[in-house]
């Protein structure tokens, strides 16, 4: 198979918080990777833009180091890093001052795309937007990228939105959800849109329930005390997981482009029920033997954060009523997983009595690790001794059928920064899109407040609470396996 780059216009990219942590990690070495494919046309710079008192020569050292730890093991010829280098430039800019505003301005290039990274903190979009306008870099055809979190809750979110409003057409803003420029979060779309087979199945008469994981075998790290005043319904439900429920659950859009699938997925956010607290269960990382809890991790002894949270939803409409959706993420699970399965029900009648037990197809999208997806389908068990059934997946490892495609595919970061060169904002989050989903997570949080509510402890390397168990139980359901 012959892998296929699509070529961009060249561009002026400035990414303010150049030197920090999300640079350095993705955005660098992405570009790195799209610049040895082939898709950084010539004529294109990359300009660090950060607080930093450093020049052209030291900051393209830091990207090299930057590519060298986190470039994902592409070789390049050492030509190609040097002239990738040769596109990176630096300019010390404050974005809450007047320095470097000029000198950057004398950068960029009249005929290229134009984008903006905001890779920096949320408190600082609104100066960078005003001051792009003031020194007269934004142009109308220019675009402004900006990282989650988008805003704390409703209120956050709306004064964020109309920060950027002021300064910004909703056409120029680019909200990245990093989770919709997974391979596999697009093949959703695919699997659903593109064939015969699954569409006619795909509602409540069908599905007997959804269940969607992300699970980390990581605590909270460095980034502590950011965690612990946001939690696992800030930091992953909000925004990734509502994300993944939004392309399982939206009827299909007329086309792919960006409002028609924005308007879909923003129909089913409005379509959610609110939780009932009794669907909710939030947990807390004890501490292993080697390992410290959660409570030690943030240097909060008395934190009721959540680091893990579970919980099951209604989507109210024709094609959904009735049918749950599990929904679970956590830290220091046991696994490192995050997979989508759609459960389909029992058939209506089993010819082989009810010794042949139940079976259920299930299709399951994995995220990670090993992308791809497993159908599981019934078959009669090997072997003589009457009629015996089975379930085994048809199974499907992306890497393995497609092989160098598979593994050249660009990640996440680095198809989504090209979307933006591009100007198509398809797997970009809608500024209506944030606001629906803190609207329908925002009472969640606020019923935890209200109750004083702790999270259970759970054990490290475990599948979380009990409690999350009980969740599905109570159902007469249960949650696939956490496993690698
Ligand atoms: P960081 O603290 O490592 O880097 C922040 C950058 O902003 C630095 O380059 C710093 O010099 C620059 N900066 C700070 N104040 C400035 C000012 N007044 N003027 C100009 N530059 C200034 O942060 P990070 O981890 O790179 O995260 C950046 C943003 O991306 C944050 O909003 C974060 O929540 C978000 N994010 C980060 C990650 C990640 O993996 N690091 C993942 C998702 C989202």
């Amino acid at each position: 198979m012959v892998s296929r780059v699509i070529p961009v216009d060249p561009f002026d990219l400035v990414i303010f918080g150049g030197t920090g942590d999300l640079a350095r990690r993705k955005i660098l070495p992405g570009l790195f990777r799209r610049f040895c494919s082939g898709q950084m046309p010539e004529g294109s710079q990359i300009i660090g833009a950060a607080r930093s008192d450093i020049d052209d020569a030291e900051y393209r050292n830091m990207v090299s180091d930057a590519v060298e730890e986190f470039g994902g093991g592409r070789t390049c010829e050492r030509g190609t890093l040097e002239a990738f280098l040769d596109t990176i430039h630096f300019v010390t800019t404050d974005a809450k001052g007047d320095g470097g505003w000029n000198e950057l301005n004398g950068k960029m290039r009249p005929d290229c795309v134009r984008a903006f990274y905001f890779s920096v903190g949320p408190s600082l979009f609104g100066d960078l937007a005003e001051r792009l306008h003031r020194f007269g870099l934004a142009t109308p055809d220019s675009r402004i990228v900006v990282e989650k979190p988008f805003g704390h809750d409703l209120k956050s979110a709306k004064a964020l939105n109309a920060t950027l409003a002021q300064h910004f057409d909703e056409a120029q803003i680019y909200r990245i959800d990093h989770y919709l420029g997974k391979e596999t979060v697009q093949n959703l779309m695919a699997v659903r849109f593109g064939n015969m087979l699954f569409e006619p199945l795909w509602n409540a008469q069908y599905v007997d329930h959804i269940q969607i994981t992300v699970a980390e075998t990581v605590g909270v790290g460095g980034r502590g005390s950011y965690y612990d005043k946001s939690g696992a319904m800030r930091d992953m439900v909000q925004n990734h997981l509502m994300q993944l429920l939004c392309l399982i659950a939206m009827e299909p859009p007329a086309k792919f482009d960006p409002d028609a699938v924005r308007d879909e997925k923003l129909k089913v956010i409005r379509a959610l029920e609110p939780v009932d607290w009794h669907h909710v269960v939030r947990g807390q990382y004890g501490a292993a033997r080697d390992a410290p809890s959660y409570r030690e991790d943030v240097e909060n002894p008395k934190s009721s954060t959540e680091s893990f949270v579970a919980m099951k939803c209604h989507v109210s409409n024709w094609r959904w009523a009735g049918t749950p959706f599990y929904m679970r993420t956590g830290k220091r699970l046991k696994a490192r997983t995050s997979e989508i399965a759609v459960v389909f029900k029992d058939a209506p009648h089993s010819i082989f009595g009810v010794d042949a037990g139940r079976h259920r197809n299930v299709l399951a999208i994995r995220l990670q690790p090993n992308e791809g997806m497993t159908l599981d389908v019934t078959i009669k068990e090997p072997g003589p001794g009457g009629m015996r059934l089975l379930d085994v997946p048809l199974d499907m490892s992306f890497a393995e059928t497609l092989g160098a495609e598979a593994e050249e595919a660009p990640d996440a970061y680095e198809r989504l920064i090209m979307d933006v060169i591009r100007g198509d904002q398809t797997l970009f989050m809608r500024g209506d899109e944030v606001e629906a989903a803190w609207a329908w997570t925002d009472p969640i949080i606020a019923d935890w407040v209200m109750r004083n509510d702790v999270p259970k402890e759970y054990e490290p390397a475990s599948s979380g609470p009990e409690d999350a168990l009980m969740l599905m139980h109570r159902d007469g359901r249960k949650w696939r396996e956490v496993k690698a």
